[in-house]
């Protein structure tokens, strides 16, 4: 038996299609099931329905062999005791840094606050570029967070730009291109070889073959420096 852990959502609703074309059909839509394990047309598979954030670490366990999950979460969480042989090129976006349209994000007299879920990516980026930050952990609607004062900026993900818009926010810089990634228990790479082996060829005569290596065209940005 595989089992493969994967998030719903949007990742899964682009997962599906590259899953069907290795014959991996859920039984049952996991939008509509409460039922966390699915099973799959294919006897030998099962899907893990779970937070994005614990895929990695069901993998890293083996309680699932493989997991499909974004690299903004591999990143930040860290992926030691994986592997990732394949970008999948879905469920595609930027984790960039906004903050209010036209404002400034260095504030003159006190550290840079920075409002985000990505907390180790942030204060490693902020880091790198010599910038003291205060990186204040939030668990959702970031954008709120420039508009009533509690933070300068925000470190979120951008697909269209539109939430940044709604909210008046605009992009101020890139800190990575982001994809869905196949990543895969290390001892199930071993004990399941073949298996795992076939399905990874499976998925990877699925994908087009613009998605492997080319990133979507960016997504306006300022220029400006931080
Ligand atoms: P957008 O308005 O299209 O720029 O999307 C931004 C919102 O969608 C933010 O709340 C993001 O956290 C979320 N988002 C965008 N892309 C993804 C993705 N690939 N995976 C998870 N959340 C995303």
């Amino acid at each position: 038996m595989l089992t493969i852990a994967v998030s719903k959502g949007r990742i899964y609703a682009e997962a599906l299609p590259l899953l069907g074309q290795a014959g991996v059909v859920p039984d049952e839509d996991p939008a509509r099931s409460r039922k966390l394990i699915l099973s799959t047309q294919r006897s030998d598979v099962q899907l893990l329905i779970i937070r994005a954030t614990d895929v990695p670490t069901y993998v890293e366990y083996g309680a699932a062999d493989l997991g499909i999950v974004g690299k903004d979460v591999l990143v930040e969480y860290g992926a030691e005791g994986l592997y990732e042989p394949l970008d999948l090129g879905i469920a595609r976006c930027r984790l960039m840094i906004a903050r209010r349209q036209g404002g400034m994000v260095q504030p003159a007299r006190r550290r840079l606050r920075v409002a985000t879920k990505y907390v180790k990516t942030a204060q490693r980026h902020f880091a790198r570029q010599g910038i003291q930050a205060d990186v204040i952990k939030l668990y959702g609607s970031m954008e709120l967070a420039p508009l009533v004062g509690l933070a300068d900026c925000i470190v979120d993900l951008v697909d269209t730009g539109n939430t940044l818009r709604a909210n008046g926010l605009e992009p101020h810089e890139l800190i990575m291109e982001v994809s869905s990634r196949l990543i895969v228990n290390k001892a199930a790479m071993k004990m399941k070889h073949a298996s795992i082996k076939a399905f990874i060829r499976q998925l990877k005569a699925s994908l087009p073959n613009d998605s492997k290596h080319s990133p979507k065209p960016p997504c306006p940005t300022s220029t400006s420096p931080a």
